[in-house]
C-alpha cells in the first residue's frame, strides 16, 4: 500500500525522468566523442545469390565503447537521429563505406562485390547530400555502380519531389537504391512507382514466420510479386533457417541476407570468407609471389 503510494508519487516520477534525461545526455556526449575518436566501425554482413555465392555486403555501424563495451545501433541510432549527430555519423559511414569499396576495387578477388550503406532520412534530406556522396566516391575512387544506398519508407512522408530528384541525380552516376524494411512503413503504391528504386528489402518480420507447411499466401510472396511487377529486385532480410530460404526461393526470391549465410563481421574477417571459393588460386599466387 505504502509502496504503491510512493510509485505514484509525482516527485519520484520526475526523478525517473531526470535520470533518463541524464543518461541520454551522457550518451549523447559520448557518442559525439566516439564519432571523432574512431570508436565506431563498420561490420559487414554478406548478401548471397541462389547458389549462396557472396555478391556483396551490407555495412552495419558498430560502437565499441571503451568502458561500456558494445552499444547496439538500436540504442544509439535513434539517439543520433534526435540529436542531429546522425549527420556526422552518417557522413563517416559514407566515407568509410567508399574507402572499403575503393580498396576492394584494387583486388581482383573482391572487385565484383557490392556494398550497401544505410542512410537515415535526416541525412538524405540535407541539401548537400548528393555532393557528399559524390565527393566520398571521388575521394576513395570507389566504383559508383557497386554502391547501394538503403533508404526507409519514412522518406515518403515529406518532400517526395526532392527525394526523387536527389535519387535521380545519384542514379545517373550509377548508384543504386534499396528500400529497407519494406512493408513496415507508410509507403503508398503511388510513391513506390514514382521512386527510382532498384531493390526492395523484405523486412525480417515477414521472413520470421515462413514455414514449409504454409497454407495461406505469405506476405513475403506478395512483396516478391509486387517487386516483380514494378521491375525491382528483392532481397530477403533476416533469413535464419534453411526452411525460410527454401520457401523464399519457391516464392521467387533470388537474393538473401541473414544469419543462415553469415553474421555481420569486421571488414578483415569478411574478405577471407568471400575468397574461400578461390582459395586454391590465391594460395598458388602467394607461393609464387612471396611477400617482400
Ligand atoms: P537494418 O538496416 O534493417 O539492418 C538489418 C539488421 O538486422 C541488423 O541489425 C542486422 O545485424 C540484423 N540481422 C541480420 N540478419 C539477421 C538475422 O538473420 N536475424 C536477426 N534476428 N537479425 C538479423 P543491427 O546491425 O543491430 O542494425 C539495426 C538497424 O540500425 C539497421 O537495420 C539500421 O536501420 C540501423 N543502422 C545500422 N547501421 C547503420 C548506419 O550505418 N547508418 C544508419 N543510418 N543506420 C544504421
Ligand atoms: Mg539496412
Ligand atoms: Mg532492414
Ligand atoms: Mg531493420
Amino acid at each position: 500500500e505504502a509502496k504503491r503510494h510512493r510509485d505514484g508519487d509525482p516527485q519520484r516520477f520526475h526523478q525517473a525522468q531526470e535520470d533518463e534525461l541524464e543518461e541520454r545526455l551522457t550518451l549523447e556526449g559520448e557518442l559525439r566523442r566516439a564519432i571523432y575518436n574512431h570508436e565506431l566501425c563498420l561490420h559487414l554482413q554478406p548478401q548471397v545469390d541462389e547458389q549462396r555465392r557472396v555478391i556483396g555486403a551490407e555495412a552495419l555501424v558498430r560502437w565499441s565503447h571503451p568502458e561500456r563495451g558494445n552499444i547496439s545501433p538500436g540504442r544509439f541510432i535513434p539517439l543520433a537521429e534526435e540529436t542531429g549527430l546522425i549527420l556526422p555519423l552518417g557522413l563517416w559511414v559514407l566515407k568509410e563505406g567508399c574507402r572499403i569499396l575503393g580498396e576492394w576495387c584494387q583486388d581482383p578477388g573482391y572487385h565484383h562485390l557490392k556494398l550497401s550503406l544505410n542512410v537515415s532520412v535526416r541525412q538524405f534530406q540535407q541539401p548537400n547530400f548528393v555532393d557528399q556522396v559524390l565527393a566520398s566516391i571521388e575521394q576513395y575512387a570507389a566504383p559508383a555502380e557497386r554502391l547501394t544506398l538503403e533508404l526507409t519508407e519514412s522518406l515518403f512522408l515529406n518532400d517526395p519531389e526532392g527525394t526523387v530528384q536527389k535519387m535521380t541525380e545519384l542514379r545517373k552516376k550509377g548508384i543504386r537504391f534499396a528500400l529497407d524494411d519494406f512493408g513496415t512503413g507508410y509507403s503508398s503504391l503511388a510513391y513506390l512507382k514514382a521512386l527510382p528504386l532498384d531493390t526492395l528489402k523484405i523486412d525480417i518480420a515477414f521472413v520470421r514466420d515462413l514455414t514449409l507447411n504454409m497454407q495461406a499466401t505469405p506476405i513475403a510472396g506478395t512483396i516478391i510479386a509486387l517487386a516483380e511487377s514494378l521491375g525491382l529486385a528483392v532481397i530477403a532480410e533476416g533469413v535464419e533457417t534453411e526452411d525460410q530460404r527454401e520457401v523464399l526461393a519457391h516464392l521467387g526470391c533470388s537474393t538473401y541476407q541473414g544469419f543462415l549465410f553469415g553474421r555481420p563481421v569486421p571488414v578483415e574477417s569478411f574478405l577471407p570468407e568471400v575468397l574461400t571459393d578461390t582459395s586454391a588460386t590465391s594460395t598458388q599466387q602467394s607461393t609464387s609471389n612471396p611477400p617482400a
